[in-house]
């Protein structure tokens, strides 16, 4: 006997880019239901580095929320990063002493950040299915049937859009029978591992990006944790690793053991759990993110930034530009959500051309070392970061 539930506006997917969909409709006090196959709190395979648009997006929820985030204990206060060149030089950036009212990363599992965002849920606006998984997905005369599993029994959810947050491997577009954008040179494959133990971080809880030859154009990351303890990991674009036929446990391996300045780091560190694997998908235009009654936002619409592969901070802007425009559908009765794929595209045009501009210097590892270099001596360094401290006093 399945259960009937009437809704205008169902989102599949409570990660960050879902969850934060939902408290932007809450906010405008529209009714909806999120759906997660999951019980929170639970994992997600991340580097767990969060950046500045994270802070920009809980902001706008509710500055309160902002505050409330930067005082957990699970979140740790991160005031620079680091690029390691692969000729051992470093370009570090400091901002501790900007005058920013929040440091501008912070580190936390995904099991802490995402349950914070779901705890948070209002209960007012929001019905939040959790250990429930969308089994499928049919479009009717007026919107949609979606079906979903949970160990108490199925529920039948009627309703007049669908939000795909379901982050990288798709149910949304394949449900309903459209194309889903697949293209090696816009994924990257990811593993992470925590560790213990780990030495030599800066006091600051410098987030650290190693440039080695052997991994270029992917890099090795060391964020700290705290207590010692790190989110450790590394990436490379797919067509590379299918190219070079790349193993990336052992380059990983590799790299704790003969990197000079990563070996110290690692020298008594114990790894928490055994490497774990996942696919980070690209943004890009030419992935279609929106149509009739339904619109993609996170990780399933690929919306990583193809430099750095964050992907937490981009997931939770669409997520604000999406309910902008859901808002509107539900206004005019125009369900139609093309509006919003040209409104994200447009908003991240730039960061578009400039983040698959700087992966390709990643395959030259010569450039590279020559911008670490250039960007090391005094007045490079310091125009570079007074632009960051400036655009990102905006953010906040
Ligand atoms: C190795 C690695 C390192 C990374 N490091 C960083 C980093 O340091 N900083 C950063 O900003 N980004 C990083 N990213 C990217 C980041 O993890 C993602 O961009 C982010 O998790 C996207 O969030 P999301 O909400 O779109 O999807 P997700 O977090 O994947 O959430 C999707 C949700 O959908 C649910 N779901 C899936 N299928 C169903 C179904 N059938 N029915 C119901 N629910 C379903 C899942 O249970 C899950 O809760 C990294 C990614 C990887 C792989």
């Amino acid at each position: 006997m399945l259960n009937p539930h009437n809704t205008e506006i169902c989102i599949i997917g409570a990660g960050p880019a879902g969850a934060t969909l939902s408290h932007f409709l809450s906010k405008q006090k529209i009714e909806h239901t999120l759906v997660d196959k999951a019980t929170f709190p639970r994992d997600k395979i991340c580097g767990d580095g969060i950046t500045i648009d994270v802070l920009n997006v809980l902001k706008r929820i509710n500055p309160e929320l902002l505050e409330e985030f930067a005082a957990q204990p699970e979140m740790l206060e991160s005031w620079g990063f680091c690029f390691h060149g692969s000729n051992g030089k470093e370009l570090r950036y400091d901002f501790s002493k900007d005058g920013f009212p929040y440091p501008p990363f912070f580190t936390s599992r995904r099991i802490d950040l995402d349950n914070f965002l779901v705890q948070r849920l209002n209960p007012a606006y929001c019905n939040f299915l959790s250990g429930n998984t969308v089994k499928s997905i049919a479009r009717v005369e007026d919107g949609l049937e979606i079906l979903s599993q949970s160990a108490l029994g199925g529920t039948l959810i009627k309703a007049k859009m669908i939000v795909g947050a379901e982050g990288e491997k798709p149910v949304v577009t394949k449900a309903l029978g459209l194309p889903h954008f697949r293209e090696k040179k816009n994924l990257i494959g990811g593993i992470r591992v925590y560790y213990k133990n780990v030495k030599g971080f800066n006091e600051g809880n410098h987030l650290e990006f190693f440039f080695d030859k052997k991994l270029l154009p992917g890099y090795f990351w060391a964020f700290p944790l705290g207590n010692g303890m790190a989110n450790v990991g590394l990436g490379m674009v797919s067509t590379e690793i299918a190219k070079r036929k790349v193993n990336l446990k052992k380059m990983f391996e590799q790299m704790l053991t003969e990197h000079p300045r990563v070996s110290n780091m690692f020298a008594e560190a114990e790894p928490m759990e055994k490497p774990k694997g996942w696919g980070l998908p690209l943004i890009t235009p030419k992935r279609i993110i929106a149509g009739k009654n339904y619109a993609l936002i996170g990780d399933a619409a690929g919306m990583i930034e193809p430099f750095t592969g964050k992907g937490i901070g981009p997931g939770m802007m669409s997520a604000r530009i999406c309910s902008e425009h859901l808002a509107e559908a539900l206004k005019t009765k125009n369900y139609d959500l093309t509006s919003y794929q040209q409104h994200m595209y447009r908003y991240y045009n730039s960061e578009i051309r400039a983040g698959y501009g700087l992966q390709k210097s990643l395959k030259y590892p010569m450039a590279l070392n020559t911008v670490v270099g250039l960007f090391n001596t005094g007045a490079l360094k310091n125009w570079s970061h007074q632009k960051m401290v400036k655009e990102w006093k905006n953010w906040m």
